[in-house]
């Protein structure tokens, strides 16, 4: 029996084409290779299951081996093997089906994934790396004889008997000069480490050389000889397959420890399970973030069936979850095509839901079952349900019955506790709720105090993304306005339509305004006199809630950056009714009331951390010389 035939399609030879456009990621034969080798020993066992192969099945496994001299690797699997039809049929018309579309389209293609798997080319990525690729394969079949199948990626193949002699199949690949760096144990160990690790069926890597001991030479000294260890590359426990009622806390976390070695222990974790409408399995960990600046992204691991895809989830998993560690594993996720491809995907679309869906499940139970333990944990995992909250509409919807505000005295409020505990306090004149916070609780402190003695609650917002999450809740929140604590004076903040009782003139307040700005004589310091409780601090220095967020958010890149040219400016509130200002007044020393009026304007930035440098120096001095 022998054979020669030319694949039929259109084109001449479609393989320089797969050479010239997957070179980059062309480790990936070995994963396609292998996953076909795996598949085979799957097959095998279900037919015998079936009783239609009543042969020894043996213990099924996958081989990979290479050979330096001759320039080869070597797949091989007890599997059910092919006859030389089937190789006709699976590995000529089959594979070969889609090339001419295959050709057509991807002409310009760059990503290698794109192309394999799409178009069943999985077995031609050998053709990746190798000159030429032989098939030695025995069915399972009764009588059936051994076949071959050599090609040398041109278009001509070539069948014929072969010499196989137990079940299974042998794919030889013929390594070519640039892909060298493939027959090299450590390359090789540690893509199968990579893609492997939890593959079904037994994978061994060819052998390694370790020394024993040999007893002694004549002298006494020991004398060792090599032997052949088997190097198993599976065998880690793909938990994400199993029921959640067969495994501990225990089993999780070891598995956690497993895939990311050097990192605490995470904060709890997610068993993803669905069988309808598409089928998914994963665990996936909430890490410790402690409001990292760095955080971590791409930490999620895709599986198909076992075999390691990549970790670049993106589109699979929500963005705001990819912080978020672990496994999925999905069969129905379009592996090998393009990322246009994958977003337009009905599949990954549902996948994305269904992830937010059960996170935002969990979440919700974590709440309810043991609250204590949930606000514990909030300040890792807040970061995630607000950057949740601010990117998913669906998310925000259930998240808002469990997100937590934090105020400054480390309470935990729901967002509807929150409101029911400040609305009688602090709604202004217009009926609008407002709500006070805080990015900096050491720096804000003296206009914090100002406003709990007014009776005013003030939340905490100083993590990386409580920026956004602030702007976010006054979008959603009815008639609720957020406003930095600093951002007026505490009788200011909330206007409640009450007029202070001024106690100065119109001649005094034209007059302290003009002591105040010669003795400031800073253009950004805009001073106004105003009638404030006279157990309020003389002089504060505030920077409009408007005009400091445009600023924040020109410095993070973002908004119009007209506001990020713009020179800082604050609004300099002297306090008419404080004894001090009285106290200027009487002076008739002008180099006094210049000196009282610094003096007390330096308070504030001082109070504020906003004094430095040569200001606070002079500051000090002077403050000496007062005493
Ligand atoms: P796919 O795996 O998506 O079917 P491939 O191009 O990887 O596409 O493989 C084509 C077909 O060749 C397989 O479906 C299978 O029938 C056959 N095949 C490939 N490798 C083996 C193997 N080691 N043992 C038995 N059959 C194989
Ligand atoms: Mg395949």
């Amino acid at each position: 029996m022998k054979e020669k035939g030319t694949i039929s399609i259109h084109t001449e030879n479609i393989f320089p084409i797969i050479k010239k456009f997957l070179y980059s990621d062309n480790e990936i034969f070995l994963r396609e290779l292998v996953s076909n080798a795996a598949d085979a020993t799957q097959k095998i066992k279900r037919l015998s299951g079936l009783g239609q192969y009543n042969g020894e099945l043996g213990e099924l496994q996958v081989d990979v081996a290479f050979d330096k001299d001759k320039k080869t690797i070597t797949i091989s699997d007890n599997g059910l093997g092919m006859t030389a039809e089937e190789i006709k049929k699976y590995i000529n018309q089959i594979a070969f089906s889609g090339a001419t579309e295959f050709v057509e389209k991807f002409k310009d293609a760059k990503d290698a994934n794109e192309i394999i798997g799409k178009f069943g080319l999985g077995f031609y990525s050998a053709f990746m790396v190798s000159d030429h690729v032989e098939i030695q394969t025995l069915s399972y079949q009764d009588g059936a004889e051994p076949a071959a199948w050599i090609c040398d990626g041109s278009t001509e193949f070539e069948i014929k008997e072969g010499t196989r002699t137990t079940r299974g199949t042998d794919i030889i690949l013929h390594v070519n000069s640039e892909s060298e760096e493939f027959l090299d144990q450590q390359k090789l160990q540690t893509i199968l480490d990579k893609y492997f690790k939890f593959l079904t069926v037994k994978l061994v890597f060819g052998t390694t050389t370790d020394s024993v001991e040999d007893g002694e030479d004549a002298d006494g000294k020991k004398q060792y000889k090599s032997v052949d260890v088997p190097n198993v590359i599976n065998g880690a426990k793909a938990i994400w397959t199993q029921s959640p009622s067969e495994l501990t806390d225990e089993d999780y976390l070891q598995f956690y420890k497993e895939l990311y070695p050097y990192q605490e222990d995470p904060l709890f974790w997610i068993h993803l399970n669905v069988d309808y409408p598409f089928n998914l399995t994963g665990v996936l960990y909430f890490p410790k973030l402690k409001n990292d600046v760095e955080i971590q992204r791409n930490k999620i691991k895709l599986f198909s069936r076992q075999v390691f895809i990549t970790d670049e989830v993106k589109d699979i998993v929500p963005e705001f979850l990819m912080l978020l560690h672990g496994v999925i594993d999905s069969p129905d996720i379009p592996l090998n095509v393009s990322r246009s491809f994958l977003q337009a995907d009905g599949n990954v679309k549902k996948i994305n839901s269904y992830i937010t869906k059960k996170v935002a499940e969990k979440l919700g139970e974590l709440f309810k079952k043991d609250r204590a333990a949930y606000e514990a944990k909030w300040s890792d995992i807040g970061l995630f349900v607000k950057y949740g909250m601010i990117s998913e509409e669906k998310f925000y919807d259930k998240a808002k019955d469990f997100a937590l505000f934090t105020n400054t005295e480390k309470k935990n409020f729901t967002m509807d506790e929150y409101r029911d505990k400040v609305k009688d306090i602090q709604t202004d004149k217009d009926g609008n709720l407002v709500y006070l916070y805080t990015v900096d609780p050491a720096k804000q402190d003296g206009f914090i105090q100002s406003a709990t003695k007014k009776g005013y609650d003030v939340l905490l917002m100083d993590t990386q993304i409580d920026s956004h999450f602030v702007s976010q809740m006054e979008q959603k929140l009815d008639k609720t306005q957020l406003k930095r604590v600093d951002s007026n004076t505490a009788d200011k903040l909330i206007d409640k339509g009450e007029k202070m009782e001024h106690v100065l003139s119109e001649d005094q307040t034209k007059q302290v305004k003009e002591i105040f700005e010669k003795a400031i004589n800073k253009p950004a310091y805009q001073v106004e006199v105003e009638a404030l409780s006279p157990d309020e601090l003389p002089v504060t220095v505030t920077m409009d809630e408007f005009m400091r967020r445009m600023k924040d958010m020109a410095a993070m890149g973002g908004g119009m950056s007209f506001y990020g040219n713009m020179p800082d400016s604050y609004k300099v509130a002297i306090n008419g009714n404080h004894k001090i200002v009285n106290k200027i007044l009487a002076s008739t020393d002008e180099a006094e009331q210049s000196a009282l009026a610094k003096q007390a304007f330096d308070l504030a930035l001082l109070s504020q951390g906003l004094l430095t440098g040569a200001e606070l120096t002079a500051f000090v001095n002077r403050s000496v010389s007062l005493i």
